[in-house]
């Protein structure tokens, strides 16, 4: 019987989706009372995502941020350095370069992939060059699990040798040129935060071409003990390493990881079948030769064809009790890092900005019921008309 007065349950953008295979491995974890920020959940939970992704060294960390922050440290960024960043995306991209010291250079989008803009990171390197101010390091963000435009920025990177970070927290399990996300930069990392697609509650993954860096990052990220008997240290060292329980979760989770790719490639295309005849919207494109993850489907609204703005669209839908979400608010328009230098992806246009005026994201979680996204839907199509 349906209670007209309830009030809808809550739908999430992206909530935890756990398989019934992680009780097992934190059972496991307790039994051998390997409780530490070691252990063989650690190590397996490593070899499981190499695996996975086919290439680099992978170390397990505490967060994704942490990730970012250990790349960094490996790229060689000190205090006064410049390092060029996504504009369009999450906070947690660019903190770890204040943390160093370091200036961020913020880059704009392309149309295409809602990405790192080749042509405005062109003009970024140029006029770096000029004044003799290179970046030490690149961070690539690939938003919503597209993949940037690699070939043309890691082309970009090697010409002025400077290493790539591929920061693929939220791409994990997307590929490009047959590659997997992660894997085409010097550097990579992943997070398995709670709302990723898929989670060790809290947790990240750093990726490292170079076995050397891996070897170095496990050094920098378990306090930089010197190898001596008693506790010698010579440089600074962080607390950044997984513990063995979570690895234990993040092993059951990788276990399942192409069936959360195809639960989010499905659930985004009933949203782009459903509403993709809507005239106004428009949805994030899929670059050629590569495959998304999903892991949120984002579009865009034409406020002058659909007469409604996204901020009451999403208004609407947060009454609804459905949690829609602006797009990430570029970090040069942030207070946090204002007078921060910023190149556009031309002189007309700011793309990062339209994108943040223009789209929305849709509850995307693997673990939803269809009844849910039909509601979605169903709101989305009868505000639109
Ligand atoms: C989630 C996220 C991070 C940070 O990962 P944490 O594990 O939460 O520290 C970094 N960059 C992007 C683009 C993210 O979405």
């Amino acid at each position: 019987m349906q209670n007209y007065y309830a009030v809808k349950n809550k739908i999430h953008l992206s909530s935890p989706h756990m398989s019934g295979k992680e009780q097992k491995y934190i059972e496991e974890a307790f039994l051998s009372n390997w409780i530490a920020p070691v252990g063989p959940n650690i190590d397996a939970f490593e070899n499981e995502v190499e695996a996975y992704i086919g290439d680099g060294k992978a170390v397990a960390v505490s967060s994704g941020t942490a990730a970012i922050h250990l790349a960094l440290l490996l790229s060689g960024v000190k205090s006064g350095d410049r390092v060029f960043c996504s504009s369009l995306t999450f906070v947690a991209s660019a903190n770890p370069i204040l943390y160093l010291g370091a200036e961020p250079v913020f880059i704009d989008s392309e149309p295409e992939t809602w990405n790192m803009s080749p042509q405005a990171l062109e003009k970024a390197f140029q006029e770096a060059e000029k004044e003799g101010k290179l970046p030490k390091a690149v961070i690539a963000v690939h938003l919503y699990g597209q993949c940037a435009k690699l070939a043309e920025i890691s082309q970009l990177c090697q010409h002025y040798r400077v290493p790539l970070i591929e920061d693929a927290a939220e791409s994990l399990g997307s590929t490009y040129q047959g590659k997997a996300s992660g894997t085409i930069g010097e550097f990579g990392i992943f997070s398995f935060n709670g709302n990723k697609i898929i989670t060790t509650s809290s947790g990240g993954m750093l990726i490292c071409k170079d076995p050397s860096k891996a070897e170095e990052a496990r050094f920098l990220a378990t306090q930089a003990k010197d190898p001596a008997m008693h506790y010698q240290h010579s440089s600074i060292g962080f607390n950044y390493r997984m513990s063995n329980i979570l690895a234990g979760i993040g092993r059951a989770q990788i276990s399942v990881i192409e069936e959360r790719v195809k639960a989010r490639r499905r659930i985004f295309r009933k949203y782009y079948q459903e509403l993709s005849d809507q005239s106004g919207l428009t949805f994030m494109a899929e670059l050629p030769s590569t495959r998304s993850n999903r892991w949120l489907t984002a579009l865009t609204i034409d406020e002058w064809v659909t007469k409604v703005s996204v901020k009451y669209l999403l208004k609407y839908l947060i009454n609804e009790n459905i949690e829609a979400r602006h797009v990430w608010k570029p970090l040069h328009l942030q207070p946090l890092f204002r007078g921060a230098l910023y190149y556009s992806h031309d002189k007309a246009n700011s793309i990062s900005e339209q994108l943040f005026h223009s789209g929305i994201c849709l509850p995307s979680g693997s673990n939803m019921p269809e009844e849910d996204q039909m509601r979605i839907i169903d709101c989305i199509r009868s505000i639109l008309h």
